[in-house]
């Protein structure tokens, strides 16, 4: 049969821009990464053909012998990785990891309790256009306004005055390392189930550089595409045999159908290559390189929350530069540095404005840049904001850091 190329020209045309794209320019964004070879092709193999509702040797359909070996080999990794006594690894992103623990734990209208969205949390921990602000019912804990850590007496007394079910821990933009014992020490004092979200994490926890939930967590959810590097999805992670049961029945059939079996391979893969010694290099070389760019970030007069980073990412404070994340963005956008506006602790600015960027190094770091490299990235993003922020014409600044971002992504080559 024909490839794309012959049969869809704009499609064909669509995956080599793309390829191009992530080439070309320097990848920032925290939640993404560059996945092997061996993942992509995993994914789009023949097992995308395959139905197969159900768990292995469980299955509503026949034929499924095959691919029940790759479920088989993903949860048997994914619980050596974590050093857990179950995995669901069907769910078919992080959001829906997480609501299938709603669904296990909670019923419509129950209370629980997450980090709010403006201090780091994410949309599926109670924002009100989500599914879980709308049928449940959020209570928040923030960040202390003195250094942004985690306010856990906040915690504390949200959690003993409203009686939450759930405690969620975990976030999208908290860079510091999170205190799991002490949230299990809250979720006891009320009998709520402590569920930590690693989704962005999971490739640091795999990787030994970052505190592991177990044995604190009762339920872990992660994605498998951000830190841990392999195909997008979601996976949910437990001790409890009791747990387990309820979780395996939200996935399937409480929440979705046919799992995805070709995304399950691809998990598969991307488990085995965290197991490699390699990758523990690589997670190190991960929280080495955040530190770099923070500190160089800093130095070119960013203030970054909470003042620097244990993890992948950090948000940069740009109201000592007078630019909002929205023309930040798009500023270095221009200049082949890609990043997301993000809201920091006690933004005055809107979310679609914002006063802060987030940028993270996993991405960078799979294709081979240092601490030098991230130093010098964080020197080129001082450059072009300070240009925006004098708010005349930028263009030959970004075009200068363009000429060099592109000398540095052909030095460190993806895909060629
Ligand atoms: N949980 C956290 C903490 C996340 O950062 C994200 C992704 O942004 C998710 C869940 C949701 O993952 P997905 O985008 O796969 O639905």
């Amino acid at each position: 049969t024909s490839g794309v190329a012959d049969t869809d020209k704009e499609i064909a045309a669509v995956l080599s821009g793309e390829l191009k794209r992530q080439q070309d320019q320097i990848e920032l964004i925290a939640s993404e990464n560059i996945v092997s070879r061996a993942v992509m092709e995993a994914q789009g193999s023949v097992l995308t053909n395959k139905y197969a509702e159900g768990y292995p040797g469980k299955r509503y359909y026949g034929g499924c012998e095959v691919v029940d070996v790759a479920e088989e080999i993903a949860i048997a990794r994914a619980k050596e990785i974590f050093g857990c006594e179950f995995a669901n690894v069907q769910p078919h992103s992080g959001s829906q990891a997480n609501q299938a623990v709603f669904m296990a734990t909670m019923t419509p209208g129950d209370t629980f309790m997450g980090m709010d969205l403006a201090a780091g949390g994410h949309l599926t921990h109670g924002k009100n256009v989500n599914q879980s602000g709308k049928w449940f019912r959020p209570v928040a804990y923030g960040v202390r306004q003195q250094d942004h850590l985690i306010d856990y007496d906040m915690a504390a007394e949200v959690a003993l005055a409203e009686k939450p079910k759930v405690i969620i821990a975990g976030g999208s933009a908290y860079s510091r390392h999170i205190d799991f014992k002490r949230f299990k020490e809250i979720a006891d004092s009320v009998d709520a189930v402590l569920m930590v979200d690693i989704a962005h994490y999971a490739g640091l926890v795999a990787g030994g550089v970052y505190p592991n939930p177990f044995p604190h967590a009762d339920i872990v959810t992660t994605t498998t595409h951000k830190t841990l590097r392999g195909p997008r999805g979601g996976m949910i992670l437990t001790n409890s045999k009791k747990l387990a049961k309820k979780i395996d029945s939200a996935v399937f059939p409480g929440l979705q159908g046919g799992p995805l079996m070709h995304v399950i391979a691809a998990k598969a893969v991307a488990f085995g290559e965290a197991l490699q010694p390699e990758f523990k290099q690589y997670a190190r070389q991960i929280v080495d390189n955040a530190r770099a760019l923070s500190d160089s970030l800093q130095s070119a007069g960013f203030k970054i929350v909470s003042n620097g980073t244990d993890s992948h990412l950090m948000l940069v404070d740009l109201t000592p530069k007078g630019v909002s994340g929205a023309d930040a963005e798009v500023a270095l956008e221009r200049a082949h540095i890609t990043t997301n506006k993000n809201g920091i602790p006690f933004d005055p600015l809107p979310p679609m404005q914002t006063s802060g960027l987030r940028v993270g190094t996993p991405a960078g770091t799979t294709r081979g840049f240092g601490t030098a490299e991230f130093r010098q990235i964080g020197a080129w993003i001082g450059e072009v904001l300070d240009g925006l922020a004098t708010g005349g014409d930028n263009s030959a600044v970004e075009a200068k850091v363009r000429d060099e971002v592109l000398a540095l992504t052909k030095r460190f080559p993806i895909y060629a």
